[in-house]
């Protein structure tokens, strides 16, 4: 056994949001016809939290439509503005959520990480097959695309088009057969370690955690700060199978 493929999480592994947080207060304040003031206008709740939090309402399955995807964001911006906008009806907070949702879907709104397409051009040129298997909506193709992504990617798989999401193996596995490579030919790199590292693990494939930030305990998989040191952990691999 050889590693013939590298699969790829989409947000924080390849892309990552363009807006800083003053922008999304501004962008929500002007949704609701109100002023934020700078008290309110603090760090966004953490959205692993959150979605954690929603487990066995729509946790794991938050991305598996867009219309899921859309519920869950809305959900998220009306926690996020609970004390930003204490006069709002709940209804104007998901519906500012849900234009917040809509904003993201324009490729303007996020970018590469720096060394992201150097370390995709270096796979490719091993011949490696390359996909992305992330949670996104139908809009991941397109901003994908925008980025210049695509053309060094072999398959691109959205949860909102398999209608399953990570850590669940359905979406593992509909990538693999897309790839048509075997799962422990493949490594899987992504920032979660729950969806991704334990996800991509118990589909059977090389699970490998991006920690651009170095702040991660010690984990059972490797550990690579930058996406071009997936090669390294590929050629170890591959050492081993000798
Ligand atoms: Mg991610």
């Amino acid at each position: 056994m050889t590693i013939r493929a590298i699969s790829y999480d989409a947000g924080h592994t390849l892309v990552r949001p363009r807006p800083g947080v003053e922008e999304l207060w501004d962008f929500l304040a002007h949704q609701l016809g109100i002023d934020i003031e700078a008290q309110h206008r603090g760090a966004f709740p953490d959205v692993a939290t959150f979605f954690y939090s929603r487990l066995g309402e729509d946790g794991l399955g938050a991305y598996t439509s867009d219309a899921a995807a859309r519920t869950f964001w809305s959900e998220y911006y009306a926690y996020a503005l609970r004390d930003a906008a204490p006069g709002a009806a709940r209804a104007q907070l998901l519906s500012a959520g849900s234009a917040m949702f809509d904003w993201y879907n324009d490729p303007a709104q996020w970018y590469p990480f720096p060394e992201v397409l150097d370390a995709l051009r270096a796979a490719r040129a091993r011949g490696l097959v390359q996909g992305v298997v992330s949670d996104w909506g139908t809009d991941l193709l397109p901003i994908l695309h925008a980025h210049e992504i695509t053309r060094l990617m072999d398959f691109v798989v959205a949860s909102a088009v398999v209608g399953a999401s990570k850590p669940h193996r359905e979406i593992f596995l509909y990538a693999l057969s897309r790839a048509d490579v075997a799962a422990d030919e493949t490594v899987y790199v992504g920032d979660s370690y729950l969806a991704d590292v334990l996800g991509s693990r118990a589909a059977g494939m090389h699970p490998v955690l991006i920690d651009r930030e170095g702040a991660a305990p010690a984990i059972d998989a490797p550990v690579v700060r930058a996406l071009t040191d997936v090669l390294t952990v590929v050629d170890a691999i591959d050492a081993r199978a000798v």
